[in-house]
């Protein structure tokens, strides 16, 4: 086992690692920018680096200040948590090439899911079922038309480097291919310098449901079942789930087992999430992430384990501490982003927490980097806590978000919770109905304007 690992990240992931690490008995090593002196997560860490100032590029993702923060302090492994250089496979080779241990997938399985175009083609050869589309990359707007044509619109047209729910546009017809495909292909270009497009068909009322794999790197793998997380405001999610309100215990044993024998055979290593779209009882598999997910909590929540802990201990070497058979679900557990935004632009809000007082109780966790004079910086995400419950079932769950959310006060700035105050009074919220266009609608009848 490592006696020290170092966290290339910040916020409330960076402390849900140091906590792992601490538990485990080894040494954290945090890094930070100059806007984080005085953030939790270099507070909480044995040790902290300073490496660079404030922008991203400039810091947390600046490689050869990272690796050089672990010559300096001998940590032995570098936890990316997630976004930052979570898969980036690049860093990866680099890390390895140091004689450092990357804890997460090796830099090919990065590679290979991080070009979606690659990670449907491997996911087909491995059984898992695709959305209906182009077979790879479509070159031309000729191209593109036809393949409109071929499976019929809607379509969805991506860039093969696309995330963050960028460099995605929908043509409901014909006419409109022309400039979703000319608007995807420069989004693609310019936010990941990569103008590949290809082309889905676009389904119309699915749910997003994704399983929890993990991997030993030899060939041993297990699913930890699904989330679904379908409320989403521009493709990135907001309130996430486990189990699935509509998933049967068929259909996740089924699924999580293709998903399993997947990653088994490519002899993937540690945390994956592989995502898909869930309509009249099919699968549609659109993309793999190949690190720790924000929701991974709920999961934890549900099988009661700790998917930190396990991704540093098969980084190490360790076999994995559960096999399939251990991996029972208990009750049903909830998750909140708490972004500081105003709704409903939600405008980020960077700014200074006068007051902060966190929720607890039974069933209740809060995974966040706040603290009261906390001042959030300008520069980053703004996701500043992620509140989750469990309870024996879903209207338990449901019970305890709401008074949970009573309990906690963020003072100083503006924050996401109304938005969860007023689904909370939706019928559909209660019932479990909706899909991944339910939230959007819902935001332009009750809170636009
Ligand atoms: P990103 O990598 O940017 O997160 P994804 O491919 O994971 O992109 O898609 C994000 C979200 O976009 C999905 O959860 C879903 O809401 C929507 N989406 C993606 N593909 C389709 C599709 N074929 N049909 C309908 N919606 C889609």
């Amino acid at each position: 086992m490592f006696d020290k690992i170092l966290i290339a990240n910040r916020g409330e992931i960076a402390l849900r690692v140091i906590r792992a690490a601490r538990e485990m008995g080894i040494q954290s090593v945090a890094v930070h920018s100059t806007a984080d002196a005085d953030a939790m997560h270099v507070r909480m860490a044995d040790e902290s680096v300073c490496i660079g100032p404030p922008p991203g590029t400039d810091s947390y993702l600046s490689i050869p200040s990272i690796i050089a923060a672990c010559e300096v302090t001998g940590a032995q492994a570098i936890h990316p948590g997630y976004g930052f250089l979570s898969e980036n496979a690049n860093f990866v080779q680099i890390v390895e090439d140091h004689n450092l241990t990357f804890i997460g997938p090796t830099a090919e399985h990065i590679r290979v899911m991080g070009d979606k175009i690659t990670a449907k083609d491997t996911m087909k050869e491995l059984g898992v079922p695709c959305v209906p589309g182009s077979d790879g990359g479509v070159p031309t707007l000729e191209d593109a038309r036809r393949v409109g044509e071929e499976i019929g619109y809607p379509v969805i047209i991506k860039a093969t480097a696309g995330g963050g729910g960028r460099g995605m546009k929908v043509a409901a017809d014909a006419s409109e291919m022309e400039h979703a495909f000319m608007t995807a292909r420069s989004e693609g270009k310019a936010a990941f310098g990569n103008d590949e497009v290809y082309i889905e068909k676009y389904l119309t009322t699915p749910r997003h449901i994704e399983i929890q794999v993990f991997g030993d790197g030899k060939g041993k793998a297990v699913h930890l079942g699904e989330r679904d997380c379908s409320l989403q405001r521009r493709h990135q999610k907001v309130f996430e789930e486990a189990p699935g309100p509509c998933i049967t215990p068929e259909e996740r044993a089924r699924i999580g087992d293709v998903c399993a024998d997947a990653v088994a055979r490519i002899n993937y290593t540690g945390a994956g999430t592989i995502e898909f779209l869930y309509e009249n009882g099919e699968f549609y598999f659109i993309e793999m992430n190949t690190r720790l997910q924000v929701e991974h909590p709920v999961t934890e929540a549900i099988f009661g384990v700790d998917l930190v802990r396990e991704q540093i201990r098969v980084a190490s070497g360790l076999p994995m501490s559960f096999g399939q058979d251990d991996l029972v679900i208990n009750g049903h557990a909830i998750e909140v982003r708490i972004n500081a935004e105003k709704v409903p632009e939600f405008a980020p809000r960077p700014g200074k927490i006068t007051q902060f007082h966190a929720p607890g109780g039974l069933g209740v966790r809060m995974d966040s980097a706040l603290y009261d004079g906390y001042s959030i910086p300008p520069y980053y995400d703004s996701l500043i806590a992620k509140l989750i419950v469990h309870g024996r079932d879903r209207p338990a769950a449901i019970a305890r978000l709401s008074r949970a959310l009573g309990e906690l006060i963020v003072d100083g700035v503006d924050t996401t919770v109304p938005l969860f105050h007023a689904l909370l009074a939706e019928e559909d919220i209660h019932s479990g109905e909706y899909n991944i266009h339910w939230l959007e609608k819902w935001l332009e009848t009750n809170l636009q304007g």
